[in-house]
């Protein structure tokens, strides 16, 4: 069911990616992330076998169950969600990059535990752009700091930004949050040591063709390719 679902979805979205990109002109490539959070391991082994290779989750507890189904080394996976800091170790066992390092204190309990497995991190910053209260993330006013302060800890390697739209149908102020994520980005870029600018991930089922216009080089989609999320 899940792969028939994606063969008629993806190509859809790959077209949407493309006109997209062509209206910007832009030509980076794109990294999508299949996120399947509350998709039964089915989804992942579907979004696998159309050639999808990472994919999202946003649970530790929930990621665990789909590595144990469909093998550590079959996918890259992200972390997209809030991580609490006792599931840090496990999180580390389990993810290839952390796209939610959300606090000083949480990249700090990431590169010590790196450190102990002997290891360095792949992590991306995010920042809460919008503002809203619902939303972890630093905001885009300590940014450059806070991005600085991240990237020096000796056992991550910041490898981009992250942020999660504005919840709105409001266009235009969706737009604006992806243009301020994009001179951030590049302000990290130029000014900050350490940071290697590999991915800016910005962009969901209902915004990823803003994200894309606005310089976004992943993006993280879910209901668009499986459908309405399960609970
Ligand atoms: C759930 C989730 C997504 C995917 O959302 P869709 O709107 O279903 O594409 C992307 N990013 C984060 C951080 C999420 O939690």
């Amino acid at each position: 069911m899940y792969e028939a679902r994606l063969r008629e979805n993806l190509p859809r979205v790959e077209a949407r990616i493309a006109a997209a990109q062509e209206r910007s002109g832009r030509t980076a490539p794109v990294t999508l992330v299949a996120v399947t959070k509350t998709h039964p391991p089915a989804a992942v082994r579907a979004a696998l076998a159309v050639g999808l290779r990472s994919i999202g989750e946003n649970r530790v507890q929930e990621l665990e169950a789909k590595v144990t189904e469909v093998g550590r080394a079959a996918a890259d996976w992200h972390l997209i969600g809030h991580l609490q800091r006792n599931k840090v170790r496990r999180a580390l066992a389990l993810f290839d990059l952390i796209e939610s390092v959300d606090s000083y204190r949480l990249a700090q309990e990431l590169s010590a535990e790196a450190e102990r497995a002997g290891r360095e991190l792949d992590a991306l910053v995010e920042l809460n752009v919008s503002g809203e209260a619902s939303k972890t993330g630093f905001s885009p006013d300590e940014g450059l700091d806070a991005v600085a302060a991240v990237a020096a800890l000796p056992h991550l390697r910041v490898r981009g930004l992250m942020t999660i739209g504005p919840l709105t149908d409001d266009a235009v102020a969706i737009r604006a949050a992806f243009v301020r994520m994009r001179r951030l980005y590049d302000d990290c870029a130029r000014g900050v040591p350490g940071f290697e600018a590999r991915w800016l991930s910005m962009g969901m089922s209902g915004d990823f063709e803003v994200a894309l216009e606005e310089g976004s080089t992943l993006i993280r989609l879910g209901t668009v390719l499986f459908g309405e999320r399960l609970t």
